[in-house]
């Protein structure tokens, strides 16, 4: 099912820079020689200006000067400006909303609650910054006391990918500040007016706080200018979100300076579907999960591991369920599946589906291009189903799309091997009403993945969990629990208050 009535790129363009500017982005300032095209028509939505890569360094030695002056404030003063930035997200919900639908193509309700998340995570780093604990142990040694003290961390690089354009840097950002770091944003280069409009809005918060110039700052362009701060000595920690491909090359090259890195990459996330599961449930955990967001999401479910006895049930509702599934103008009501986010993510998912032939797979739903006469430029496709005779190279891929693989299984640990046997390790669910297979499944011989859950689907994580996964998803986690020590570094304090000097482990040291 297809929805017409796109809007043309003037009225697309108009609302974009309409929307920035109500966030406090002076058009005159942004507007530059860099195409800069939206998914919803494929058009050019006004050039855009692009950093230089050369002046990161200048970008860098302003921050290292920001952060001198920031980490002096204590953490409940910069928790206040997180506040009131929280103020200025719900006040501005719409019009980001509306800049990440134009910019990513997200439908309004995703990107309303893309929003709702930056929101949510203002609201977990004010609380966090009454909170920076550090523990205290006792000593071996009469008359000592062992701490540990966290401490500011200093300018933190975030880099960003074009599927989630605010919410993974207002994560790293809100915990970021109120550790007592400052920040550099690189966003995708797809989506340049959400970092400015976003940005904008945590200027004010820091402005009207009285912070430093330059804790928060913004460099827009191409993974050259995110290598110039990947490889900047001044830059503490990098963190960055988007394909392995990106975090192979980032993070030897972090590493190499002995900087600290923060990888959040790709996942090939996986159900599994018991023979007591709610098949409702599944349904709608799985049909949100693999065909909202265009499939365009980390979490994004890819694999479906059914038990042989549900399969075939389970594909019939889903097959029927995704010819019900409205694809078009991701602003449009009732639009659930908006575009693909270039033509090149349509040939990758195109060539996963010849490949899932060739290795034995049927193509059961979708899989085609629509609305090319209405939006020629655009890339809306059907999301797909592909049920495969086995675990193929193709499946154990990422293809960044709406392409649901569905494999069987007999038994929960050749199941549970299936999960595992990809290079990644983001998000995984079980369906099921047997307690002991749900307890297996999240148990150390269960999934290997950062994200283990049950009986909902892979996607849509709330902020205060830890948010990131294993093997070549990096390792990192954002977002909630004790995330935030990423952004500090740790000091172990001994403290003699006896008037000896007794040393360690007993050893006499007498002259
Ligand atoms: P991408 O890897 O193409 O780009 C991500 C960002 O990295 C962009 O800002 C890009 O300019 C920059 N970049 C690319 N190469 C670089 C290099 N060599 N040095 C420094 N910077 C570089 O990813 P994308 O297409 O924007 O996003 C989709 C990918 O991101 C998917 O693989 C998805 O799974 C992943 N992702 C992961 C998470 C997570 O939390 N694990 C969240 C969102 C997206």
């Amino acid at each position: 099912m297809s929805r017409i009535d796109l809007p043309g790129p003037e009225i697309l363009g108009r609302q974009g820079l309409a929307a920035a500017a109500a966030c406090g982005v002076d058009p005159a300032t942004v507007a530059g020689e860099q195409s800069h095209l939206s998914p919803i028509n494929g058009r050019d939505l006004g050039g855009v200006t692009w950093s230089d890569a050369t002046t990161v360094d200048d970008v860098v030695t302003r921050a290292e000067a920001a952060f001198r002056e920031w980490r002096r404030i204590p953490a409940p003063g910069r928790g206040a400006v997180i506040k009131r930035f929280g103020e200025l997200l719900t006040e501005h919900k719409a019009d980001l909303a509306t800049l990440i639908s134009i910019e990513v193509g997200k439908i309004t309700s995703e990107a309303l609650g893309e929003v709702q998340e930056m929101i949510d995570i203002c609201d977990f780093a004010v609380g966090l910054s009454r909170q920076l604990y550090g523990t205290t142990s006792v000593s071996e040694r009469p008359g000592h006391r062992l701490m540990e003290t966290w401490h500011p961390l200093g300018v933190v690089g975030v880099i960003s990918a074009f599927n989630f354009p605010v919410a993974v840097w207002s994560w790293n950002t809100a915990i970021a500040l109120v550790c007592g770091d400052t920040v550099i944003w690189k966003p995708s280069e797809q989506a340049p007016l959400c970092a400015w409009a976003s940005a904008a809005l945590l200027d004010r918060a820091l402005t009207e706080s009285g912070a430093p110039a330059n804790v928060s700052q913004v460099v827009v362009g191409g993974p050259e200018i995110g290598a110039a701060l990947v490889d900047h000595p001044g830059v503490a920690l990098i963190s960055a979100t988007g394909s392995s491909r990106m975090g192979k090359a980032v993070g030897p090259r972090v590493a190499d300076r002995f900087g600290r890195s923060l990888l959040e990459l790709g996942g090939n996330n996986a159900a599994i579907i018991t023979p007591s599961a709610d098949l409702d449930l599944a349904l709608r955990g799985i049909v949100f999960s693999a065909a909202g967001t265009a499939g365009q999401r980390c979490t994004t479910m890819r694999r479906v591991i059914a038990h042989t006895s549900v399969a075939q049930q389970l594909t019939e509702r889903l097959v029927e369920a995704y010819a019900r599934l409205p694809v078009g103008n991701p602003i449009a009501p009732g639009t659930l599946v908006g575009p693909l986010v270039h033509g090149k993510a349509y040939d990758a998912m195109a060539a996963a589906l010849a490949q899932a032939a060739t290795d034995g797979g049927k193509t059961v739903a979708g899989g085609g291009r629509v609305l090319t006469d209405a939006a020629p430029d655009a890339f809306y496709v059907e999301p797909a189903i592909v049920t495969m005779p086995t675990q193929s190279g193709i499946v154990r891929t990422e293809t960044f799309g709406p392409l649901l693989y569905i494999l069987t299984y007999d038994d929960l640990e050749q199941a549970i091997a299936l999960n595992n046997d990809v290079p990644q390790g983001l998000s995984s669910s079980i369906f099921t009403r047997d307690q002991a297979e749900a307890e297996f499944f999240v148990s150390a011989e269960g999934s290997d993945c950062g994200i283990v859950n049950v009986n909902i689907g892979t996607s849509g994580a709330e902020i205060g969990g830890a948010f990131g996964g294993e093997k070549a998803t990096g390792g990192g986690r954002e977002s909630g629990s004790d995330s935030w020590r990423a952004y500090m570094r740790r000091a172990t304090n001994t403290i003699n208050y006896s008037g000896e000097l007794p040393l360690a482990q007993g050893v006499d040291f007498t002259v």
